[in-house]
């Protein structure tokens, strides 16, 4: 019979069978007297490998046996040949099928084309998979505690804290804080991940940034201190917040409207097309090119008007920045929106409950399936109409940097394309006006721009 032999270097309490040489020089002489052949030989040191790295020599002797190589496994003893019950149950199914043997210096064969061997091994399997189940139980046990305790679950280190998932990583959490400010201003997701590539703020899995992944971090629950268990909010965590649990609500509802989603993430490059209006017929307008390529802003619905792009964008960014440069300039600042946000959140709340609630009448038979998807549609568009507004209840947010900034001018040229129409949309409504017969030079009195009121 062809024999395949195995030993494992690992640590020892009793000293008897750690060295390798040993563990080899006893499956020879156990092979010499059965009158086996050896045709392989495989061998892992546990040693350096500490840890749950694949045991290559393992896993050669189980391909031997699978491609009918060889049809004994000689090992020192059974704890040699399977560091755990999941590799003991790989073999003994495997040998099992094989009608293997495995043979053993300290302790008794397991031939497996004996009833004995088969039965011995039964019970062999049945253990190690009892113990298997035992131990996955209680570590899903132990998860779910971990969880409601709002303990750190381990895995790969969050951005913006330290390996024990609770020490805040300052440099780090300072983009956090700043990427979450800057959506609520209207920022791009692509914005974000570049300013952090910029910055040598790599992910801790050492990638660089895509708008994807921005977007994880920014609808992680852990940012605003919540811990999660499979997807879902269990309570508060040990580890502190970086932003707060409004700000964090905000966010995520910026990022799950549609509608915003695509403005977001594919930035504008222009200041004012689907903000500036048309005098006329009261559409808004989109960006255009001239025959001689100027850009113009053209009445989207009825080209009524078409107008010099550049020329309206500077008197309606110089207009801003005088404006906000005034000593009552926080006087355009809303209020506090926050009670209106917390209003709509708590709308938006009810709306996802009803809508679990109709999932629930569905999977219990007592409603049918046509009336849970009108009824569900219904919920579906109010929920969007409450989100959108949602979104702009923040984008309001826009304004605060820019009031409280000592060099305005300085602090909108710093703003993206993005950023500055969030402010323009929450100051003003421009209206484009039919400039004079006649004249060819730019007239200012040809744009209207009325305020909003605060
Ligand atoms: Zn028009």
């Amino acid at each position: 019979m062809r024999a395949v032999v195995y030993t494992r270097q690992s640590f020892d309490r009793t000293g008897e069978g750690a060295a390798v040489a040993r563990q080899l020089e006893d499956c020879l002489r156990l092979a010499e007297l059965r009158g086996w052949t050896i045709v392989e030989q495989h061998s892992d040191n546990d040693i350096s490998a500490a840890g749950k790295k694949k045991r290559p020599g393992f896993e050669a002797v189980l391909s031997a046996i699978a491609e009918d190589r060889a049809t004994v496994v000689i090992a020192w003893a059974l704890d040699r040949l399977s560091r755990n019950r999941a590799d003991e149950l790989r073999l003994v199914e495997l040998c099992e099928r094989k009608a293997a043997t495995i043979a053993l210096v300290r302790g008794t064969d397991l031939d497996m084309s004996t009833p004995a061997g088969i039965l011995v091994a039964d019970v062999m399997g049945a253990t190690a998979r009892h113990e298997i189940k035992q131990k996955s139980d209680r570590q899903r046990r132990a998860q779910q505690q971990a969880a409601e305790q709002g303990k750190p679950a381990g895995g790969r280190r969050a951005f913006g804290y330290g390996s024990d998932g609770v020490t805040v990583n300052e440099a780090e959490a300072r983009h956090v804080r700043e990427a979450f400010a800057d959506v609520m201003h209207g920022a791009s997701l692509k914005g974000i991940a570049r300013r952090w590539n910029d910055a040598q703020a790599l992910t801790t899995a050492g990638n660089l940034w895509t708008h994807g992944t921005v977007r994880g971090v920014l609808k992680n629950p852990r940012y605003a201190g919540l811990r999660t268990y499979r997807g879902e909010v269990v309570g508060p965590a040990v580890w502190p917040a970086l932003i707060d649990e409004d700000t964090f609500e905000a966010v995520r509802a910026i990022l799950s409207v549609p509608e915003r989603r695509t403005t977001l993430t594919t930035a504008r490059k222009y200041l004012l097309p689907g903000l500036a209006l048309c005098w006329k017929c009261g559409s808004d307008c989109a960006t255009g090119h001239t025959r001689h390529g100027k850009r113009v802003y053209v009445c989207r619905a009825n080209k009524c008007i078409s107008r010099k792009a550049d020329d309206v964008d500077a008197l309606v960014e110089a207009v801003i920045v005088e404006r906000l440069s005034r000593p009552d300039a926080g006087d355009l600042l809303a209020t506090d929106n926050r009670d209106e946000l917390r209003e709509l959140q708590g709308k938006a709340a009810g709306i996802r409950q009803r809508l679990d609630d109709l999932a629930t009448g569905l999977e219990e038979g007592v409603l049918t399936l046509a009336a849970v998807r009108k009824s569900s549609e219904r919920l579906r568009n109010e929920l969007r109409r409450v989100e959108v507004e949602m979104a702009a209840t923040v984008h309001t947010d826009a304004l605060g940097p820019l009031v409280d900034a000592q060099d305005v001018a300085a602090a909108w040229s710093a703003l993206d394309v993005q950023q500055r129409r969030g402010a323009v949309d929450a100051l003003m409504r421009v209206t484009l006006l039919k400039p004079e017969t006649g004249r060819r030079d730019f007239d200012p009195a040809s744009v209207r721009i009325d305020w909003r009121a605060p």
